[in-house]
């Protein structure tokens, strides 16, 4: 299901976006074994946590562990230094990511370069995308970020219709309370894998 959700979002994403900035003659400079942008602020809403859980959940227990250990780690870096974790709204969460790209920690979701959920990642992540070389990417500021705003409100209302539909079945206390909430990404699936 999530599979067949994403692979219409790539799609739509590779039509209206990436293909569209090649047109402008802005080709999208994002590859295989670039990382810098998974040193910035990931926010999702909860139904990305919830499918990523769910896909975690699938995999053999010690890729699980593995991906626990990276998060527990996280969140220890996050509280030594002093960011806001339990944050449930964006609008708060924003104030934070100069503070998080300062504080230089990768995503616990990160591993040799690569993205360990890949599959499921975030649509954040799935639209950061450059239209500069990749090496401007090390800086904050550096980076020719492609504009995907409109795209992106209509994909997260979509989300939000969803998750309305999902707080309306039977589905257990702690996946409705996760489903109100947008935050950081890593902090949404700790919380759902709690
Ligand atoms: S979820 Fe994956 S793509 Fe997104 S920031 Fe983390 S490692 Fe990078």
């Amino acid at each position: 299901m999530y599979k067949y959700s994403y692979d219409i979002i790539d799609k739509l994403i590779f039509e209206n976006i990436i293909k569209a900035s090649e047109a402008k003659g802005k080709p999208i400079s994002c590859k295989k074994g670039c990382y810098y942008c998974c040193y910035e602020q990931v926010l999702a809403q909860g139904i990305e946590a919830l499918i990523t859980t769910v896909w975690i959940n699938n995999q053999t227990r010690h890729f699980r562990r593995k991906i626990i250990k990276n998060l527990k780690k996280w969140q220890q870096k996050m509280e030594s230094s002093k960011l806001n974790l339990d944050i449930k709204m964006p609008q708060e969460v924003y104030l934070e990511a100069d503070k998080y790209w300062k504080s230089n920690i990768p995503c616990p979701f990160l591993f040799h370069n690569s993205c360990l959920i890949y599959q499921v990642r975030p649509f954040a992540c799935r639209t950061m995308l450059a239209a500069s070389p990749p090496e401007n990417c090390k800086r904050l500021d550096g980076a020719v970020i492609v504009n995907c705003s409109s795209f992106e409100q209509y994909v997260r209302s979509e989300f939000l219709k969803v998750s309305q539909m999902l707080l309306n079945l039977p589905i257990d206390y702690k996946q409705k309370e996760i489903l109100t909430y947008a935050s950081w990404f890593p902090y949404l699936v700790i919380k759902s894998l709690e």
